[in-house]
C-alpha cells in the first residue's frame, strides 16, 4: 500500500468513487481511496437506482442534470455497463399547487437546457399506462429521469478513476485521522499509516464516525428507507413485447416513486411514520445487511399505491428492500472545505447519490484543483450550517426532510419543526406584538406583523399570500413616518490589527472607509465572482467592522481564514452585537429624541458610536430599505433598553416594526439586489452592477482584480435589470425566464411586490446588447407570459435625495 499521496478519500460509495473519478478527471491522479470492505458498502449496494433531475434548487437540478449525463461518458470511457435504462419519467401532480410547481419547474428548464414538458392526464396514461389518472390534473416529463445499475455504476466510477492514475484499496479500514502542525494529515488505518495533504470524508452511512475522527461534527443521521419489487405484471409483460419499457412515475401525493423492474414493479416510499435509524452513531460491524420488513409504517402508502397504481394489488411480492441512508437537515448534500478545518473536504450526506453523485464529485474537484467551483454551490456547501447546529436540532429536521420530500416547497414557506430554537432578547416583545416568525440560519426572524384579527401564520402560496396587507402597511409605516425592526440578522465581524487595512484592501474589492464612514463593498473571488456583498465601517486605523448575510457567517469565516495574515484579527461578532435599524422619514427625529449627542450632523454613510438612553451603541448611517435610515448596533444584554427607549420617543412619530417581508419590498423601490439571489458566485461584479463599488484606482491587487479588469476591458455579456411586470396575482420568485421575440434570452433572480409604488417588480439578467430604457419583454410566471418593462429609474426617492438628505 502506498503510504504517501495528495489526497485520500475515505468511502468507496458512489460518492467516493465520484469523487476520486472527478479529481483524475480535472488533473489530480496521485489520489487514493480507501474502503474498509468491498466498494458499494454502505447505502449505495441497495439503492434502487433511479435519477431524476427535479430538484427545487435550481443549482442543484442543474448538477443533477450534469450527473445523469456523465454515465454515458462512464460506459464509454471504461467499457463497463452502468446498466443504464433511459426510461424517462413523470411527475404527477393532483393539485393546482403541485401543478404550479412543475410548470413553474419547467419553465427554469428552458435556459437550464433540460427538455422537460407538461404532459396531460391523457399523455400520461399513453405514457405510463400503470398510472390511475383519476383527480391527476397534468404531469412533467422528464426524458433523462431512469435508473442505473448502483454497483455497476460504481465499479464503473472506481475503474475510470484507476485509469486516471488513482488508487483504491478496499478492506483497509481508516481508524484515525491526525492532523499535522503544517496542516498535511497522517491517515491510520488497520493496513498502516498514509500520509497525505488532504482528506475526502466520503463515508456515507459512516461520516459521523469518520468526521469524529478529526473532531468535526456533521448534521447528518439516516433514515430507513423501504422498497417493494413486485412479481410479473401482465401490463408490464405485454408491454415488453412491444419493446417498450416503462418510465418511471413520481406520484407526490402518495408519497411515492414507481419504475419497471424485470417484467414487474418497483415502488418506493417517503411514508409519513418514518423511522429514523442509528441516530447515535452507526455501527462498524453493519455490513451488506437489510433491515426487517416493515409494512405497518408504509400501509397507508400501499393502499393509496393500489389505488394510483392498480395493477400492484394483483401483483405478489417478490423482494423488499429496506435500508438506511443518510440526510442532512434540508435534504441536501455537505460538501466543499469543512469550516474551521485545513485540508479536510466533506462529501456526505448525499441523500440522491445516483442523482447527484456526479455533480458532487465535479464540485468538490474543481474546489480542491482550482479553488472555487463553476457555478454557487451554497445549497450544498457544508458552510450554509453554523456551529450552533446540534444533534438535537438535527434529528427534528431530518425527518421533517424525510416527510417532505415529496411536498410542494413554496418559496414563502417556514418549515416548522425545531423550532423555535435561537432567539433574540426581543423575542417576546415581537410575538406579543402579533410576529409571524421566520427562520434564518436558526435563528427566529419576524416576516410581518399581524394584526390581532389577522391569522398568525403565512399560508405557504406561489401567489401572494395573506401577508399582503400586513406587508402593505409596514412598508407605507417605513415610507411615510418610521419603522423599527432588528438587526440581528446581519453577519456582523471586527476585524483589528495593525495590518487591518491593508488586509481588507486585499480581501475586499472596493474602497476601504477612512475613519467615521462606511463604505460598501463586493468580495471576489481569484475568478471575479461575487462570494459577499459587505459594508465596511472603519471605526478606527486598526479596527473595522464589516456587515454582511447572516446566513453566509460560515461560508465568510471559512474565506477569510483561508487568508488569514499576519497582523489581522478577524471575529464573528454576529450573535454577540444586536440591535435595530430605524427607517423612514421620521428616523432622525427619533435618534435625536433619544441621545444627547447630535445626531444633525451625522452624513449618509457615516459611522458613529453614540449613547442613546442608557446604552453605548455604534450606529450606522445606512438603511437597506433606501430610505432616511440608522443601524443601530449594541450589546444583546443591552438589547431591551435600548428598545424601551426608541419605542419610546418613536411612538410619538407613529413608529411601527417592520418585518422582512416589508423589508423585501422596500429594496425593491431602489432596485437594491440581495445576497444569494442577484449576488451569488454565479455572477460577476459587473454583471450585476456591483463594478461600481470596485475601486480599480486603489494601489492593491485585491483578489479578483484580474478578472473584474479583464471583464471591465470586454464588458459583460449579460447585465442585471429591473423590471416592472404586468403580473396579476403571482410576482416573480426566482428564475423564472424572461422572453424577447419569441424566446428565451435571460431569467429572473428575483422579484416581488412593491407596495410603495403598487408595482410586481423582478430583477433579472438579460444580454447586454438588448438592454435599453423602456425594453418589452416577457416573463413566463406559473406557465403564462407576463409583458414586462426594462425599468432604470427606482421607484422611490430617485435622485437620493431621502436617503442622503
Ligand atoms: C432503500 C434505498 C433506496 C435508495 N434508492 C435510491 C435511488 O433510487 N436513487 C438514488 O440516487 N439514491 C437512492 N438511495 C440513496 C443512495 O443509496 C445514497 O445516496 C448513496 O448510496 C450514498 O452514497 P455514499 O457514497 O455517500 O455513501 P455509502 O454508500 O454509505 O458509502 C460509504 C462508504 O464508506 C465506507 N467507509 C465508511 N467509513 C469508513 C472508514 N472508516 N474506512 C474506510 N471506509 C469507510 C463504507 O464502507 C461505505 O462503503 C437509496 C437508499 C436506500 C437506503
Amino acid at each position: 500500500m502506498k503510504t504517501t499521496t495528495r489526497v485520500v478519500v475515505i468511502g468507496g460509495g458512489v460518492v467516493g468513487c465520484s469523487v476520486l473519478y472527478h479529481l483524475t478527471k480535472l488533473g489530480w491522479s496521485d489520489v487514493m481511496l480507501l474502503e474498509r470492505s468491498e466498494l458499494t458498502s454502505g447505502s449505495t449496494w441497495h439503492a434502487a437506482g433511479g435519477f431524476h433531475t427535479l430538484n427545487g434548487d435550481t443549482n442543484m437540478a442543474a448538477l443533477q442534470g450534469y450527473t445523469i449525463r456523465l454515465y454515458k461518458e462512464l460506459e464509454e470511457i471504461t467499457g463497463m455497463s452502468c446498466g443504464l435504462h433511459h426510461v424517462g419519467g413523470v411527475t404527477l401532480a393532483d393539485n393546482q399547487d403541485r401543478f404550479d410547481m412543475l410548470v413553474a419547474e419547467r419553465a427554469k428548464h428552458r435556459f437550464m437546457g433540460l427538455e422537460t414538458e407538461i404532459v396531460t392526464p391523457e399523455d400520461i396514461k399513453k405514457i405510463a399506462p400503470v398510472t390511475n389518472t383519476d383527480g391527476i390534473l397534468g404531469a412533467l416529463y422528464d426524458p433523462l429521469d431512469g435508473h442505473l445499475d448502483p454497483s455497476g455504476t460504481t465499479h464503473a466510477y472506481a475503474k475510470a478513476a484507476r485509469m486516471g492514475g488513482a488508487t483504491i484499496e478496499t478492506h483497509t479500514k481508516v481508524i484515525e485521522t491526525n492532523q499535522r502542525a503544517d496542516g498535511t494529515w497522517d491517515v491510520v488505518t488497520d493496513k498502516g499509516t498514509i500520509h497525505t495533504e488532504h482528506v475526502v470524508n466520503a463515508g456515507g452511512l459512516w461520516a459521523r464516525e469518520v468526521g469524529a475522527m478529526a473532531g468535526v461534527y456533521f448534521p447528518l443521521h439516516p433514515m430507513e428507507h423501504q422498497y417493494l419489487v413486485t412479481e410479473d405484471v401482465p401490463l408490464i409483460v405485454d408491454m415488453m413485447k412491444d419493446g417498450i419499457e416503462h418510465p418511471h412515475v413520481m406520484d407526490p401525493a402518495g408519497e411515492s416513486y414507481l419504475r419497471q423492474e424485470g417484467k414487474g414493479l418497483c415502488i418506493g416510499f417517503y411514508e409519513q411514520p418514518c423511522r429514523p435509524w442509528a441516530v447515535d452513531g452507526t455501527l462498524w460491524d453493519f455490513g451488506h445487511e437489510l433491515l426487517p420488513d416493515d409494512f405497518d409504517k408504509i400501509e397507508d402508502s400501499i393502499d393509496f399505491a393500489y389505488k394510483r397504481f392498480p395493477d400492484l394489488e394483483t401483483a405478489g411480492i417478490k423482494s423488499v428492500i429496506h435500508g438506511p441512508f443518510t440526510f442532512a437537515p434540508d435534504g441536501n448534500p455537505l460538501v466543499g472545505p469543512v469550516p474551521g478545518m485545513r485540508n479536510y473536504w466533506s462529501a456526505c450526506a448525499v441523500m440522491a447519490g445516483f442523482s447527484q453523485g456526479g455533480g458532487v464529485g465535479l464540485m468538490l474537484a474543481q474546489w480542491m484543483i482550482e479553488g472555487e467551483c463553476e457555478r454557487d454551490t451554497f445549497a450544498m456547501d457544508c458552510a450554509r450550517f453554523g456551529d450552533w447546529i446540534t444533534p438535537g436540532y438535527t434529528r427534528p429536521k431530518v425527518i421533517e426532510n424525510y416527510q417532505k420530500r415529496f411536498s410542494v416547497s413554496y418559496p414563502n414557506e417556514e418549515l416548522p419543526a425545531a423550532r423555535p430554537f435561537r432567539q433574540t432578547p426581543m423575542y417576546d416583545t415581537f410575538d406579543k406584538m402579533g410576529a409571524v416568525w421566520g427562520q434564518q440560519f436558526g435563528l427566529e426572524v419576524a416576516n410581518y406583523f399581524a394584526q390581532s384579527d389577522e391569522p398568525r401564520f403565512e399560508t405557504p402560496s406561489f401567489r401572494r399570500s395573506n401577508a399582503f396587507d400586513a406587508t402593505a402597511r409596514e412598508v407605507k409605516v417605513v415610507r411615510e413616518a418610521v419603522g423599527i425592526n432588528e438587526t440581528h440578522n446581519f453577519g456582523k465581524y471586527i476585524v483589528t490589527g495593525p495590518n487591518a487595512r491593508d488586509w481588507l484592501d486585499l480581501i475586499m474589492a472596493g474602497r476601504i472607509p477612512k475613519q467615521g464612514r462606511l463604505s460598501l463593498t463586493p468580495m471576489l473571488s481569484p475568478k471575479g465572482r461575487l462570494i459577499g456583498d459587505f459594508t465596511v465601517s472603519c471605526l478606527s486605523d486598526h479596527a473595522f467592522q464589516l456587515t454582511a448575510s447572516y446566513g453566509s457567517q460560515a461560508y465568510h469565516m471559512r474565506w477569510f481564514e483561508q487568508n488569514e495574515a499576519e497582523g489581522v484579527k478577524v471575529a464573528n461578532v454576529s450573535d454577540r452585537l444586536t440591535g435595530f435599524q430605524i427607517a423612514g422619514p421620521k428616523a432622525r427625529d427619533v435618534l435625536t429624541a433619544c441621545t444627547r449627542d447630535d445626531v444633525s450632523e451625522m452624513k449618509f454613510m457615516d459611522v458613529r458610536q453614540l449613547t442613546i438612553g442608557l446604552v453605548d451603541c455604534l450606529v450606522q448611517r445606512v438603511s437597506y430599505t433606501g430610505d432616511l435610515g440608522f443601524e443601530i448596533y449594541c450589546d444583546p444584554m443591552a438589547q431591551r433598553a435600548l428598545w424601551d427607549t426608541l419605542w419610546t420617543a418613536g411612538e410619538p412619530h407613529g413608529m411601527r416594526p417592520f418585518g422582512m417581508r416589508a423589508m423585501m419590498s422596500l429594496r425593491l423601490d431602489k432596485f437594491f439586489g440581495s445576497w444569494l439571489s442577484e449576488f451569488s458566485p454565479d455572477y460577476t461584479a459587473a454583471e450585476t452592477g456591483m463594478d461600481r463599488f470596485i475601486s480599480f484606482k486603489k494601489n492593491t491587487d485585491f483578489i479578483g482584480r484580474a478578472a473584474a479588469e479583464a471583464e471591465r476591458d470586454t464588458g459583460p455579456t449579460r447585465r442585471l435589470c429591473a423590471f416592472e411586470v404586468e403580473a396579476e396575482d403571482a410576482d416573480v420568485n426566482a428564475y423564472e425566464p424572461i422572453w424577447l421575440d419569441g424566446s428565451v434570452v435571460g431569467f429572473c433572480t428575483s422579484g416581488g411586490y412593491s407596495h410603495h409604488a403598487q408595482k410586481s417588480i423582478a430583477q433579472g439578467f438579460l444580454p447586454s446588447d438588448r438592454v435599453a430604457d423602456g425594453l418589452e419583454v416577457e416573463i413566463e410566471i406559473l406557465g403564462k407570459l407576463r409583458k414586462a418593462r426594462v425599468l432604470t429609474t427606482p421607484l422611490f426617492d430617485a435622485d437620493g435625495a431621502r436617503m442622503r438628505g
